[in-house]
């Protein structure tokens, strides 16, 4: 499994990868996983949330970068199996009691004839079990009430409610608001708002984070976001 540990000793593990990431924030008995993944994932999930020492933990939370079921689609099974607190945006939170996120826009021509396709045709596929967040926020926070010292930013774009999860200023988890699967590019191939998206670029280079954790991929760099903000802006 692969993982990075801060400076300040927090360990955040890839418990999820493959088609779409989750990581797993551990410190001082806190556990903090970032997205579920595919319900086909939660098996593995589940034994890679068990490795980790899951059961170790006094507090558990689950911060939703965003709704679209390939992120939040365990979410309900996860909260009332292993008592996560599901932490997100208020502006997705109607979304999630619903069980259902309409697919983003695409920012390519191909990818937004198969988004519009999807919607209109496939709906059906993209719902989720719905669930009610224990904490929505108008405008990120802090999770220091948890004992993390964590950072909650609003990165809208790819979605509208989209988060970033700022991890000891250092290490970033981005959702989709970068994409890891294409060399030397990190520009999502689905935004609803991609002006918007290269504003949240911008917010998070304004931290200290040297390194992005996307939804899906690998990891993109620092100097990779500056480049690809400079390109696109
Ligand atoms: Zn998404």
């Amino acid at each position: 499994m692969k993982k990075w540990t801060t400076t300040n000793g927090y360990e955040i593990f890839k418990v999820l990868a493959g088609r779409s990431n989750a990581y797993y924030v551990r410190y001082n008995g806190v556990g903090l996983l970032v997205d579920t993944g595919k319900a086909s994932a939660y098996r593995r999930l589940k034994m890679n949330l068990n490795r980790v020492g899951l059961a170790e933990t006094h507090t558990r939370i689950l911060v939703l970068t965003h709704t679209h079921f390939d992120h939040c689609r365990n979410a309900s099974v996860l909260a009332n199996c292993y008592g996560f607190k599901i932490v997100m945006s208020n502006a997705e939170a109607g979304c999630a009691r619903q069980g259902y996120t309409a697919l983003p826009r695409g920012t390519n021509l191909v990818t937004r004839v198969l988004s519009l396709f999807a919607n209109k045709y496939l709906s059906q596929f993209f719902g989720y079990k719905a669930f009610v967040p224990d904490l929505s926020l108008e405008t990120g926070g802090e999770l220091t009430s948890y004992g993390l010292d964590v950072v909650v930013i609003p990165t809208p774009g790819h979605s509208v409610g989209s988060i970033s999860i700022v991890v000891d200023n250092e290490i970033a988890l981005v959702g989709d608001a970068l994409f890891g699967i294409f060399p030397n590019s990190a520009f999502p191939p689905f935004a609803d708002d991609p002006d918007s998206m290269l504003h949240s670029w911008n917010v998070l280079l304004q931290t200290g984070c040297q390194l992005f954790l996307p939804g899906h991929g690998i990891p993109v760099s620092r100097e990779l976001l500056q480049r690809e903000f400079v390109r696109y802006k």
